[in-house]
């Protein structure tokens, strides 16, 4: 049968208002890689599996949550979305937008917005205003915003959002059959961990599939849930998890302590280490979507996790090209070298 997108595949799971008029790109139904070499390089014995949410129509997983909730907006004949956004929310919620002919206002913090997501934003028609703040005072702003003006809000306070977001956890067990043993991702306004939680628990009780064990993961210079409080100047590479104070804090909390799991800080060396790491077994990811990787190999590395016999599932939030700047700086330009025969065999075959 056509895949319809993820209202079409689960929206009967999805407490979504009857009025939903279905605004969609295709969304969801996102490889889950099999990582066995990576597996065997963290000792073996056990199966680690990448759910690829960088693989949905805009480079990340914000498709499942934003085809909800502009789906919703539309039909009750919204006629703009505005959200705060560290870059991925603005791009799906500007492809969407678009999608429903609606308008579609951005506010990002300044300059700290990485390449691809800000081209994505433009590139719909989105109309982006940077402001001198953070991701935090976006996002009051567009609160406020919001609750004067008609104008629907899409960020993940937005309930819909959570809804459309559990669609993965769905297609994670309809995939292996059961839940995972564990789930490992990144964690930054905390909507994603939330929903992955209340998308598990759903299936549990609908079709006894079981529960993960879910591993968050924060980057150390952002890390509110970890430390325990706000973060008032949050500094991290990780753009898309620089958040010092999430909106879906406490059930983030919540999702670690029910599951048995919990969630931890990574500093940014190790979260681009995870990055290299994946890229090198042909997985390429943004840098806050490795940081879920960063962390389990961090716990079974310590032995604070024992993967052995388990089935481990690490969630990659973004793809790789929404942050090109990051690996650009870092690498060497390539050499220009004369267009000769002699030059390239020089280049590959000789003394390096
Ligand atoms: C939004 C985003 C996150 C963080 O998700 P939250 O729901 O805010 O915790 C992580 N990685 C990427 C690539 C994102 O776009």
């Amino acid at each position: 049968m056509a895949y319809n997108g993820v209202l079409a595949q689960y929206g009967h799971l999805m407490d979504l208002p009857a009025h939903t008029l279905p605004i969609t790109l295709l969304e969801g139904n996102t490889p889950l890689i099999p990582m066995p070499g990576l597996a065997a390089e963290l000792g073996g014995g056990f199966e680690l599996y990448v759910k690829f949410e960088g693989l949905n129509p805009t480079g990340s997983f914000k498709d499942r949550g934003m085809t909800a909730a502009v789906s919703e907006a539309a039909g009750r004949g919204a006629k703009a979305v505005i959200c705060a956004s560290t870059g991925n929310t603005a791009a799906s919620a500007a492809a969407y937008a678009s999608r429903a002919g609606m308008r579609a206002v951005v506010i990002i913090p300044d300059g700290k917005v990485a390449t691809g997501k800000l081209a994505g934003a433009m590139a719909y028609g989105a109309e982006v205003i940077q402001i001198k703040g953070s991701f935090d005072d976006a996002l009051n702003l567009v609160v406020q915003i919001s609750q004067r003006h008609p104008i629907a809000l899409v960020n993940s306070l937005n309930p819909y959002r959570l809804e459309g977001q559990k669609s993965s956890a769905f297609e994670i067990c309809d995939t292996l059959g059961a839940a995972p043993d564990w789930l490992c991702l990144p964690v930054g306004n905390a909507g994603n961990i939330t929903s992955y939680w209340m998308g598990f628990r759903q299936y549990n009780t609908l079709k006894q599939s079981g529960l993960p064990r879910i591993l968050g993961v924060q980057a150390e210079g952002s890390a509110p849930l970890v430390i325990g409080h706000p973060v008032e100047h949050p500094e991290t590479v990780c753009t898309a998890i620089r958040i010092g104070k999430p909106a879906r804090g406490e059930e983030a909390l919540q999702a670690a302590e029910e599951s048995n799991g919990r969630i931890i800080a990574m500093s940014d060396d190790a979260i681009l280490a995870a990055q290299r790491q994946l890229a090198s077994h042909g997985v390429w990811v943004e840098p806050a979507s490795a940081a879920g990787v960063c962390g389990l190999v961090h716990q079974i590395r310590t032995g604070q996790l024992d993967p052995k016999g388990k089935r481990i599932v690490a969630i990659c939030t973004g793809h790789g090209l929404k942050d090109p700047d990051i690996i650009t700086r870092q690498a060497a330009t390539p050499r220009a070298l004369p267009a000769t025969l002699a030059a390239m065999e020089e280049a590959i075959l000789g003394e390096r």
